[in-house]
């Protein structure tokens, strides 16, 4: 996957984000799939992303917008995946494993 782009840069991390999806979008693809696996996590989910929505003031020159809804990105995929998964392993190892394996390949990420 070879989509790069110049402008733009996670508020976190302060790499160039690349993926360009919102993390309000990514929040519903997680949980879509802990619709299945893990219901009972979501309200922690959607608090978790609220926080981070929250956090974030977006730079002036800042420009980068969602490919799905067009929202302001702020936090890179990576970022948002990284702190979802440390919510998930306070919990449960097993899942935080699944979900690594799911949505970090997704952006073909090299850990
Ligand atoms: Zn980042
Ligand atoms: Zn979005």
């Amino acid at each position: 996957m070879e989509q790069e782009k110049e402008e733009g840069t996670c508020v976190q991390c302060n790499r160039v984000i690349s993926n360009p999806i919102c993390i309000s979008c990514l929040r519903q693809q997680v949980e879509d799939w802990l619709i299945d696996t893990k219901p009972m996590l979501i309200s922690k989910l959607n608090k978790k992303t609220e926080k981070m929505n929250e956090h974030e003031s977006v730079p002036a020159d800042h420009d980068v917008s969602c490919v799905k809804c067009g929202n302001d990105i702020t936090v890179c995929y990576d970022c948002y995946i990284a702190e979802i998964s440390k919510m998930m392993n306070v919990r449960d190892s097993e899942l935080v494993g699944k979900f690594n394996r799911i949505f970090r390949f997704n952006v073909g990420l090299s850990y």
